[in-house]
């Protein structure tokens, strides 16, 4: 399978469920912020589009920096998505999805903050906080979506 999918998923304790077309490559954020959240490793997520929520209520956000917002489960704390502040697309989870089958890591990013016990994924391109940094800001510059 190829190209987006609409995938359903939900949290640990089943109090919020996401429907959305969603990318098949998946990023992996290496950055301190994402260890921190994720507890361990690199946030694994995937692009979405037309993210449909049910138990809006259960969720929580946290803005660690001026442009991110991370959301996740009140109830029993699992990280659900990140996004732009304000922005419509969002980076789901990869543990949420119901079927993992049709996606592959393809995307690794921060890679000069990969932990040293953890290999690259192989075939996934790498960029560095630079690297990443630069393209956020000609991002934010030109308000692209
Ligand atoms: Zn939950
Ligand atoms: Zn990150």
């Amino acid at each position: 399978m190829s190209g987006a999918g609409q995938r359903a998923g939900g949290c640990l304790c089943g109090a919020v469920r996401i429907a959305a077309a969603a990318d098949p490559a998946v990023q992996a954020c290496h950055c301190v912020q994402c260890q921190r959240w994720t507890g361990g490793g690199p946030l694994l997520s995937v692009r979405v589009h037309d993210l449909q929520i049910t138990g809006q209520d259960c969720i929580g956000t946290y803005h660690a920096s001026t442009w991110g917002e991370r959301a996740f489960c009140k109830i029993c704390g699992s990280t659900l998505y990140w996004r732009m502040q304000g922005k419509p697309v969002a980076y789901v989870a990869l543990g949420l999805f119901d079927d993992q089958s049709a996606f592959a890591v393809r995307e690794e990013i921060f890679t000069d903050h990969r932990p040293g016990w953890l290999p690259p994924w192989a075939g996934a391109s790498q960029s560095t906080e630079a690297e990443e940094i630069a393209k956020l800001k000609s991002h934010l510059a030109g308000d692209a979506s």
